[in-house]
């Protein structure tokens, strides 16, 4: 039986697929939603849904009638997987829409298998699939893979100068990766290939390009395809660098809110609380230090990962880091890191349709703009159809800044004495795309400069 799931970008389900293969899973990502995804989620679940409900339930059933149609038993071949729920939100009640929406579209007995996404970060969860820690743990490595892999993609892609061969170094590396998890080989050996060949590459980093940090909801801003209109990839286009969120920060934040959680339980049972805060807390070091030694592995040139005591601590002044559901406090948290860490010249927040959480964060992104100053922010709304809308209000912040990111590039010319001529000679000699560039400014092309 082929086990289905989906959700992440593709860099992450390559890996996954590939990481739970030696545990006896055949794991099959489902493609991209897409907007047809949409219209099929949007008649078989219940009205009033937010849409990465339509987007995910509409794509699973799109699956399953092209399957259907190709002479298929799916309720035999296939299962599908998915997280159970993150918190008071509508993703609680997934779980519901997917029985529901398959009865009605004529897959009563399709099997879908939920896990507790908080639950999974300590115990074992039985059923028809066994989610023990073994096989949490090869997904948590395969998802940290794919985050550091996204990121080296779109710190490189903008610059390249052969059209393309950053896409071709994802595909290779990704199946390199992919082996190495597979077969149970060094990925540590795997990724300093992986970093070698990245070193082939050539790109111009002196070019500048404003930074567009990608944040909002879970699925919205994850999502490569129609959910955010191929946000990134646009961004590209437009002629600026994205920073795309990594999945690790979302496991990251579980640890974190079930050690806050755990320490308001404290005064009914101490020593229970105590056994588990010990437990949480060696369980989040493992996985930073994990993380670390991956990136570590790659030059260090992907971003560490984002203390969540700081975006707890960024937040608390505009959102109490205990309101659960969605991202909690992570979006506002995000938007004040991305400032005062030069993380990035915009910050674009995307909601989707119908979204509770996020329309509770982004009341109060007003006032933290008021108060950051220096802060260009936009949130933009995903309902499938307003494409064109969403994008002219990121275009216009867009132009803003590339204001900032050239201004920030001429000054750091002037601070450290650089003339034209020197820089363009030292870009022939720096066009390696592994280089790992210092972290004073927010644009690329000011920190490139610190190496000529
Ligand atoms: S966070 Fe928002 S969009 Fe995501 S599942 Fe919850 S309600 Fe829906």
């Amino acid at each position: 039986m082929k086990v289905l799931f989906g959700g992440l970008t593709q860099a992450h389900e390559t890996l996954i697929s590939a990481a739970v293969k030696p545990l006896g899973y055949e794991a099959l990502p489902l493609p991209t939603p897409d907007n047809e995804a949409l219209r099929i989620g949007k008649e078989f679940c219940n009205k009033g849904q937010c849409n990465p409900t339509y987007y995910t339930v509409g794509n699973l059933l799109k699956f399953l009638f092209k399957k259907r149609e190709e002479g298929l038993e799916v309720e035999r071949e296939f299962v599908f997987v998915t997280a159970g729920s993150c918190g008071p939100c509508r993703f609680g009640m997934y779980e519901a829409e997917y029985r529901r929406a398959l009865k009605e579209a004529g897959f009563p007995d399709f099997k879908v298998v939920t896990f507790e996404q908080a639950r999974a970060l300590t115990d074992e969860q039985e059923g028809p699939l066994r989610f023990d820690r073994r096989f949490f743990l090869s997904v948590i490595k395969a998802v940290f893979l794919g985050d550091l892999i996204n990121d080296l993609y779109y710190k490189v892609k903008p610059y390249e100068l052969k059209e393309g061969a950053t896409d071709l170094w994802k595909e290779r590396a990704l199946g390199l990766l992919a082996e190495a998890l597979e077969r149970g080989s060094s990925v540590l050996k795997a990724l300093r290939r992986v970093k070698r060949e990245l070193s082939a590459v050539r790109v111009n980093y002196f070019t500048p390009k404003p930074k567009v940090k990608i944040t909002g909801e879970f699925f919205a801003q994850t999502t490569e395809g129609d959910g955010n209109y191929r946000l990134a990839a646009w961004l590209i286009e437009e002629g600026a660098e994205p920073v795309v969120e990594p999945v690790a920060t979302w496991i990251d934040y579980l640890v974190f809110v079930r050690q806050l959680s755990v320490k308001e339980r404290a005064f009914k049972d101490r020593l229970k609380a105590v056994k588990e805060l010990l437990a949480l807390k060696a369980f989040g070091l493992y996985l930073r230090s994990l993380y670390e030694l991956y990136r570590r592995a790659l030059g260090g040139k992907p971003d560490p990962l984002k203390s969540q005591k700081k975006l707890a601590r960024y937040a608390e002044p505009y959102y109490d880091p205990r309101i659960a559901g969605g991202e909690g406090h992570m979006e506002v948290g995000k938007h004040v890191y991305a400032v005062k860490h030069k993380l990035a010249h915009l910050v674009v927040s995307v909601k989707p349709f119908g979204c509770m959480p996020s329309t509770q964060s982004d009341g109060v992104q007003a006032k933290v703009v008021e108060d950051l100053k220096g802060s260009l922010f936009v949130s933009v709304e995903t309902t499938g159809d307003a494409e064109a809308n969403a994008k002219s209000r990121v275009l216009m912040k867009l132009y803003e800044a590339k204001e900032l990111a050239r201004e920030e590039y001429e000054r750091a010319k002037r601070e450290l004495n650089l003339t034209d001529r020197r820089i363009e000679e030292a870009s022939k000699r720096l066009a390696r795309a592994d280089l790992s560039l210092p972290r004073r400014y927010a644009a690329t092309a000011a920190n490139a400069l610190l190496l000529v």
